[in-house]
């Protein structure tokens, strides 16, 4: 048990409301610093959310324009088959020779399949862009709807860091006001463990247990706390002991 003030009565009393004050402000200024930093992490989910979104679009449209430029390309292809077979059509009239007919029956016969193939694949591709372009409008219509939620709900995100920073300021003030009246001494100490915990660092004696790491005390010390004319370290986990009462099993 380490005793580090031997300060005694109303001063040592008061120190321990301001540490407690200290304590108080320090937690909610943990809390606030942990909101702050969650903020972002979350607003940048939600950006990542319309990222994705705006990618299913960008994928939705290049199926589309891929389609479209396959039909345009099919057409074209259609189109010289069409004059080539027409062409091939106009000379059967001067044709001479019956071998000469035959082979060019054969590429007639050609060129019309090669048309019905392309105009089959047409059809195809028509199908195919109709149904694209529905899908176009609906995936389009949830983009435009989702991205409106979520940047509301960016919007609020931000005024809410906004706000979570001016209380911050607020509590770092009444901080360095409280920690002002508080003996350097006992300041330095109560820093010195609170960075080794991250936590609390006056904990109350309940039942001759310190509530920090449930170490029993010896009950003389345990009276000595509650007179408060001492400050305590609890030998098991090192913070400070005031007194918070008793129970039916308490010291005495
Ligand atoms: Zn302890």
């Amino acid at each position: 048990m380490v005793v580090f003030s031997t300060i005694e009565g109303e001063f040592l009393r008061e120190q321990l409301e301001l540490l407690l004050r200290l304590q108080e402000i320090d937690s909610a200024l943990s809390d606030l610093q942990w909101e702050t930093e969650d903020l972002p992490r979350q607003i940048a989910d939600l950006e990542q959310q319309v990222e994705t979104t705006d990618a299913a679009v960008k994928e939705q449209e290049i199926a589309l324009e891929t389609a479209k430029k396959d039909r345009r390309k099919f057409e074209s292809d259609l189109e010289d088959t069409s004059t080539k077979l027409a062409d091939l059509k106009s000379k059967q009239v001067v044709i001479k020779t019956n071998e000469e007919y035959a082979a060019l029956q054969t590429e007639i016969g050609y060129a019309e399949s090669t048309i019905s193939q392309i105009e089959d694949s047409i059809l195809v591709l028509l199908e195919q862009i109709e149904g694209a372009s529905v899908d176009m409008e609906v995936v389009r219509q949830s983009a435009a709807d989702s991205r409106g939620v979520i940047e509301k709900k960016i919007a609020e995100f931000q005024h809410e860091m906004v706000r979570q920073t001016e209380a911050l300021t607020i509590k770092r003030d009444e901080r360095v006001r409280v920690a002002m009246n508080v003996d350097e001494r006992m300041l330095e100490r109560y820093e010195r463990i609170l960075e080794s915990k991250g936590d609390q660092v006056l904990v109350p004696l309940i039942d001759g247990l310190c509530t920090g790491c449930y170490k029993k005390l010896p009950p003389q010390q345990a009276i000595e706390i509650r007179r408060s004319d001492r400050f305590f370290e609890c030998e098991g986990c090192g913070r400070i002991l005031y007194w918070g009462g008793e129970g039916q099993d308490g010291e005495e």
